[in-house]
């Protein structure tokens, strides 16, 4: 083992890269590189304990000054090593809204859940509750919106911790924008296209606007008047200043792209 290759198996994993493209990369560009076993003889040997010793300091400074707040907000959201059914690791992340920082951790191998990839998330969440609630005073998660996870909300410890579980926009709207992608494409639907836009723009409106679930609705429902140009109804009116003759084409109200239900 050379110096060099201590320098580069450290690098490759210190960046956050992963050896096998790093190597793909070395390979087209006819270079060489440490070989596999040395690089992952030197990531067991030196890397790995001292990346977690590092972690859990700088965590536990982190967890230190949050536990003297009355209430902490924090966002999480899980990762699988590959999309699908086929993952086997699933990591997850959990940080503060206020500073920033990742406050957990936590990573399931899908051997710990039977086999399982699609409780895999929902596994991570529990042991991510479990540390946090011990540690700080947790007052609101927001995550995607995983069914398993609302289920656990809903009921039980969580609960009775009064803990509000928030959505996050972000993956609302982007399941949004892809929904009405996908009913796009089917016959009849097309003119749905061109309104993906505006309509995801709407609802980030509509979230910001909105302190409440009702609020968010009566808002939120306007683009079924709007987007078929009608914009002063029995209930209500657009908030915003609505063209007469749009850019967009309207879509007629009554039809299959206005009216069906997917
Ligand atoms: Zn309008």
């Amino acid at each position: 083992m050379q110096a060099g290759d201590f320098m580069m198996a450290t690098n490759i994993l210190l960046s956050g890269n992963n050896f096998a493209k790093v190597k793909l990369l070395f390979k087209h560009m006819n270079m060489g590189i440490v070989a596999d076993k040395t690089f992952f003889k030197i990531q067991n040997a030196y890397c790995v304990d001292t990346i977690k010793e590092f972690w859990e300091e700088k965590r536990s400074a982190v967890i230190q000054r949050l536990a003297t707040k009355d209430s902490v907000v924090a966002l999480a959201d899980g990762r699988m090593d590959s999309p699908g059914h086929c993952a086997q690791y699933c990591s997850y992340t959990t940080m503060d809204n206020d500073s920033k920082d990742i406050i957990a951790l936590v990573t399931i191998d899908k051997r710990e859940t039977e086999r399982k990839a699609v409780i895999m998330e929902k596994e991570a969440f529990i042991r991510t509750m479990d540390l946090l609630m011990t540690e700080i005073n947790l007052k609101e998660i927001c995550t995607d919106a995983h069914v398993q996870i609302s289920a656990l909300m809903n009921k039980g410890k969580y609960k009775d911790a009064g803990i509000f579980h928030s959505l996050d926009m972000w993956h609302g709207a982007k399941n949004l924008a892809k929904r009405i992608t996908a009913v796009g494409q089917q016959s009849g639907m097309k003119l749905l296209l061109v309104w993906v836009k505006a309509v995801v723009n709407h609802f980030w409106w509509c979230c910001n606007k909105a302190s409440t679930h009702e609020e968010f609705m009566e808002r939120w429902l306007a683009i079924l008047h709007h987007v078929a140009d009608e914009h002063v109804w029995v209930m209500g009116k657009c908030e915003h200043d609505c063209p007469t003759k749009h850019p967009k084409e309207w879509i007629v109200r009554g039809s299959v792209a206005c009216t069906d239900r997917h």
